[in-house]
């Protein structure tokens, strides 16, 4: 055992949750948040997040408080000692949350991840570091830029161009073969005239990356000596890397993300809110990302205790009587398990019972919990599920759902004259959005709809000023009556066909015919 080791085991065990992960969010593409960086989200009670961290990795702590942090965009600044008090403060609250701290980039490449590091060791709080992917690197590599390469580059080194903070000593680095320059986009002038002066080539190859690896990246490249022209020329402002060196001209050849048909694809630039009023993963945020879309995922539900959680007790502790149990959502499963555990039981107490589920989605849950379904219909739905349930007339049939379950599977099983029963296990309400985050709805191009009540809660929470793509005529009718009034209807009842519908209203949102 190391001297480590024996160090972490020794110490007392500590019964307060206090914890604060400092997680590098990579560099604005969602897909470069690492596995642990994603898990450190799901297990937060809170998270402080940044103006370069992207607010999709949201939807990855839905239970989370999110405290936005960032300094640009919002008229109030909040200095780097109130972000680490902050971050203490939180993590000290109510006998210690879990705080996430998600900040742009890798926790340590500039952005002050350090100073927050040692706020966490002074106040006496556990805390870890998830490294990030970082823009100096990504931002390049998005732009067909290898930061360094057998030919053209042995070493790299990565320089704030914030002359503030900075100050340059460009002679030290007269060895060094490619520099990478962060926050200097304002300042290039100077630095490259500085660089110069220090004795670099003014023909050295350079190319600048703003808002690199997101569907906003743009380039321009040139010459150490032109770069800061061709800056401006391009109108680039922050967030921009500037690659100085022999690698910028591998651009030509190596150029890839910012000519692949998802970059250009209909949706290329635009952001697309998709609502949910369901748990799950958004299968249409995928297709949406796939033509270009930045995705902002909106929950308009979240999920509460019962009402009445002694009739649910009372009603799951004697199954007796009971054939079926009908699950129609994963939350139904998650809810289940949490209740057969509040009161002391565990999966053996359903071995009296067959358990349906509605969809192979929520199949996957029980399974993960150990439960094989004894059913589950040919194609997901209530509709399916009250046709189809292997059930004789005369049995029981109970619904462990929420407060606002939909008739149809009732009416289809008490047709073929089961009984239906149901019990409300949890309870769905309206989400509260955050300003932030209804901040950043704003200024989404189109938000989906995928149901009436979809619908009607987003125009609860965010008012109807938004055009909208919804997913058939009914949920087009319930968003006419809510008060939307820019409605694009998807042509067939399909995820790809709404995502199309989406793409079209974003650009009549745009285009100068718009009303
Ligand atoms: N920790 C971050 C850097 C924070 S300093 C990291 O590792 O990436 C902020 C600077 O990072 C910005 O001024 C800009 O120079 C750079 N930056 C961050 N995200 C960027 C992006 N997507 N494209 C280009 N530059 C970016």
């Amino acid at each position: 055992m190391t001297a480590d080791a024996s160090a972490r085991t020794s110490s007392a065990p500590t019964s307060s949750r206090a914890f604060v992960s400092l997680i590098g969010a990579g560099p604005g593409d969602p897909g470069l948040l690492t596995l642990r960086g994603a898990e450190a989200l799901r297990q937060a009670d809170a998270v402080l997040f940044d103006y370069l961290a992207n607010p999709e990795l949201l939807r990855f702590c839905p239970q989370a408080e999110t405290i936005y942090v960032g300094k640009k965009g919002f008229s109030e600044y909040i200095s780097q000692e109130q972000i680490n008090a902050l971050i203490v403060q939180k993590a000290r609250e109510e006998g210690g949350k879990r705080v996430a701290r998600l900040k742009g980039g890798d926790v340590f490449v500039f952005g002050r991840g350090g100073e927050e590091a040692e706020a966490c060791a002074q106040a006496g709080i556990p805390f870890e570091v998830v490294p990030g992917v970082t823009s100096a690197i990504a931002a390049p590599a998005y732009a067909g830029i290898p930061v360094t390469h057998r030919e053209a580059a042995r070493s790299f080194a990565v320089l704030t161009g914030n002359t503030r903070e900075g100050g340059a000593h460009y002679e030290k680095l007269s060895g060094v073969d490619t520099l990478v320059l962060l926050m200097g986009v304002r300042n290039l002038d100077q630095i490259s005239a500085d660089l110069i002066a220090a004795g670099r080539d003014p023909q050295t190859p350079a190319a600048t990356v703003q808002w690199g690896t997101t569907p906003r990246q743009r380039v321009a490249t040139g010459t150490l000596a032109t770069i800061a022209q061709a800056v401006r020329e391009a109108g680039l402002e922050a967030p921009a890397v500037t690659v100085v060196g022999e690698v910028a001209r591998l651009r030509d050849t190596l150029r890839w993300f910012d000519t692949s048909p998802a970059f250009g694809g209909p949706l290329a630039g635009r952001t697309v809110a998709v609502t949910r009023t369901r748990d799950g993963a958004s299968a249409l945020s995928d297709l949406l990302r796939a033509r270009g879309a930045s995705v902002l995922e909106v929950p308009l539900i979240r999920f509460a205790d019962t009402g009445d959680e002694a009739a649910l007790h009372a009603r799951l502790r004697d199954l007796s009587g009971v054939a079926w149990l009908l699950l129609t959502s994963n939350q139904a499963v998650t809810a289940l398990f949490t209740h057969l555990t509040r009161l002391g039981l565990d999966a053996r107490h359903l071995s009296s019972v067959r358990i349906a589920a509605v969809g192979p989605s929520t199949a996957r849950s029980l399974l993960e919990r150990g439960v094989r379904a004894d059913f589950v219909p040919r194609a997901p739905g209530a509709r399916h599920l009250g046709a189809e349930l292997p059930a004789r007339p005369g049995e029981v049939a109970l619904h462990l759902t929420s407060q606002v379950a939909e008739d149809e599977l009732e009416r289809g099983l008490k047709a073929r004259g089961l009984r239906y029963e149901r019990a409300e296990l949890y309870r769905t309400e309206p989400a509260a959005l955050s300003e932030p985050a209804r901040e950043r709805l704003r200024q989404a191009d189109v938000v989906t709809l995928a149901s009436g009540s979809a619908a009607r809660h987003l125009a609860a929470l965010a008012g109807t000023g938004f055009p909208v793509a919804v997913m058939g005529p009914q949920t087009a009718e319930a968003a006419r009556a809510a008060g939307f009034t820019r409605v694009t209807v998807a042509q067939e009842a399909t995820l790809e066909a709404l995502a199309d519908a989406a793409a079209q209203a974003s650009e009549a949102a745009t285009s100068p015919a718009a009303p």
